[in-house]
């Protein structure tokens, strides 16, 4: 596996690749990698020949006041976990290498990018939009991969593609949950032991919307309130929306249609965590007054 950190050098490596006729796969990442990053790996080790992660926190799409500087970072055991996946390259740039001082130049995330985490986050996805232009321009791979974790991400991510012709495959995939069902993110790294605790409510949140669809609630509003009411009153967890939008556009659902996603983030303590899940209304509604016995 090659480790560079300059922009100059991962373009040729990856040049060189493509010159062998390889398929490149890119992952981005900010580094600190867990499970679900691998799963991402992993699919692009078993579709690419050639598998390029970027190890990058991205400066440009932390707010001012959020957790940049306390970000969870771990280049060494990054580097081992990569190597044993069998990747070829890691990127791993600084930020000053990432971006001239004298850069101006943004990309400009479109519609998706106004609702959710980019109302609470103002210029999180002109960060993320425009890191991923320039990681696609640099290695110019094939195939992209992200994972569902970042819901909207993925879905700024495949507008940014469509609508910019930057000729690549975005792979969306699966997001990877810890045992205990809360979904796998650097940042769980810092949650203390009761607020892991607490941060079990958001899964069980997207749970209860499920079930309520399970027993044939198909009012986008009723599931929403089944969420609220497994967030409220858990100690030390601040809401910041649970909706249920559809799964292209993300604007809010009147009635639960099938692939609609829910969304969920919330604060514990100053720990900024997002989940989300896909709705299948079942085929044949509950009838009214229908009980379960017999
Ligand atoms: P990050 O390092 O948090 O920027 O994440 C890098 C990539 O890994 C993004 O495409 C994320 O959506 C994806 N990712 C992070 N956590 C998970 C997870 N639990 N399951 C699947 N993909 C994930």
């Amino acid at each position: 596996m090659e480790r560079v950190a300059s922009k100059d050098e991962a373009r040729r490596a990856a040049a060189e690749a493509r010159a062998e006729g390889k398929t490149i796969a890119l992952v981005p990442t900010m580094g600190a990698l867990h499970e679900g990053h691998l799963s991402l790996v992993r699919a692009a080790c078993e579709r690419a020949d050639y598998v390029v992660v970027s190890v990058f926190v991205n400066p440009t799409q932390f707010g001012p006041g959020e957790d940049f500087e306390t970000y969870p970072r771990d280049l060494d055991a990054d580097l081992q976990l990569l190597a044993a996946e069998g990747v070829d390259l890691v990127f791993a740039p600084s930020a000053a290498v990432m971006y001239a001082p004298d850069a101006s130049v943004t990309v400009d995330p479109g519609s998706l990018a106004s609702r959710w985490e980019g109302e609470i986050r103002p210029g999180h996805f002109v960060g993320v939009a425009t890191v991923v232009t320039k990681l696609l321009s640099i290695v110019r791979p094939d195939l992209a991969y992200f994972g569902e974790k970042d819901y909207q991400q993925l879905q700024v991510v495949r507008a940014l593609v469509r609508d910019l012709d930057l000729g690549v495959g975005v792979v969306g995939r699966p997001i990877v949950r810890d045992r205990d069902g809360l979904a796998l993110s650097s940042r769980n790294a810092r949650l203390s032991p009761s607020q892991r605790q607490a941060a079990l409510a958001i899964p069980a949140a997207l749970e209860a919307a499920a079930q309520a669809l399970a027993w044939g609630e198909r009012e986008a509003r009723a599931l929403e309130r089944a969420m609220f009411e497994r967030l409220a009153g858990v100690d030390d967890l601040s809401l910041d929306y649970a909706v249920v939008v559809d799964p292209d556009t993300l604007e809010p659902l009147e009635q639960v249609e099938s692939g609609a996603r829910v969304l969920v983030a919330a604060r514990i303590g100053d720990i900024h965590l997002i989940d989300n899940c896909g709705l299948e209304p079942p085929a044949t509604p509950v009838p009214e007054g229908a009980t379960t016995r017999e």
